[in-house]
């Protein structure tokens, strides 16, 4: 008796195993069309002074809205299309719509894209990102490139020579989702970035917790040492929003000054209706 049941439990077992397998083929293919059909979109979010509220720059966030699977979440696919090989097609033809939207927004406006760890791995990103920007017409310093802590250390040596090639044409370099990463402090003394994004989970306790306003105090007081510019990421409410500019942050990113919409919507925001 108990070794059928045994075995059944091993059968359902495997059937959950099989669904979920299946799940990840459909999605993988799902994507792989999506790629080749140009069907994943980008939308921009603002990125503004928290002094005067103008806007800076936007943030270019990848968005797929596909018809069998509904949303799906760039958390999700980005890290699909790394696994795949996907990404270099992905990420081409995210930063071609980007900066062809770029060239539509007032001069002194910056454009924020995200890099993938993979894309740090790869000798070739540097040029075939300033090769998009060539085509497009964009100038290299007005683009920006967020990454993260993991995704430089993961291959150290390729990822700063890619980041200095690009730096060298004038593009700069952020690090996203800072706090959350595994080292810290140590990047920083490289002088390889231009700029910190203070995650958006010291952001949401800023008022609420003690130990996360004193984090963002020292990030601050770091940051301003170092010549590091300072985003806020996350930012939801009014209060948050002061907290930090009482704090002297001067950048602030979140729904509360906008969220990420398609490029349209990015021009009649920016035109003020
Ligand atoms: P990220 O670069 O840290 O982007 C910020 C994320 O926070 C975005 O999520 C944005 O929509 C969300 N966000 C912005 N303001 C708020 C807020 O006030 N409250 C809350 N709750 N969330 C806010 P999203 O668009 O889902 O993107 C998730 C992640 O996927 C990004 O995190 C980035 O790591 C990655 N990603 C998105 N687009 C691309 C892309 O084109 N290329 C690559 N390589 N990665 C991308
Ligand atoms: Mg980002
Ligand atoms: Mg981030
Ligand atoms: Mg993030």
């Amino acid at each position: 008796r108990s070794k059928r049941r045994g075995r059944g439990q091993i059968t359902v077992y495997s059937k959950e195993i099989a669904q979920e397998m299946k799940r990840a083929t459909q999605l993988e293919q799902a994507l792989r069309n999506a790629i080749i059909s140009d069907a994943i979109d980008v939308h921009f979010q603002p990125i503004v002074s928290l002094a005067s509220g103008a806007v800076l720059g936007f943030e270019a966030l990848a968005r797929w809205n596909d018809a069998d699977l509904g949303f799906v979440s760039p958390a999700v696919f980005v890290p699909l299309a790394e696994e795949r090989g996907f990404i270099d097609a992905l990420s081409e033809t995210l930063l071609r719509k980007a900066a062809e939207a770029a060239l539509s927004w007032p001069r002194e406006l910056f454009l924020s894209f995200n890099l993938s760890s993979a894309q740090l791995m790869d000798p070739g990103t540097s040029s075939s990102i300033l090769a998009i920007l060539g085509r497009v017409g964009l100038d290299p310093h007005r683009l920006e490139l967020e990454i993260t802590e993991t995704a430089v250390m993961s291959s150290a040596e390729t990822a700063n020579r890619i980041i200095a090639d690009l730096r060298g044409a004038g593009v700069r370099i952020s690090l996203d989702d800072f706090g959350t990463g595994q080292s810290s402090l140590g990047r920083l003394r490289e002088f390889i970035f231009d700029k910190v994004k203070i995650d958006r989970a010291f952001v949401s306790r800023i008022n609420s917790d003690r130990a996360s306003e004193h984090i963002v105090k020292a990030v601050l007081a770091m940051c301003e040492g170092l010549d590091l510019e300072v985003v806020a990421e996350g930012i939801e409410d009014h209060a948050e929003a002061a907290k930090l500019k009482s704090l002297g942050c001067a950048m602030g990113q979140g729904y509360y000054y906008g969220k990420p919409v398609d490029s349209t919507a990015t021009l009649r925001y920016l035109h003020g209706n």
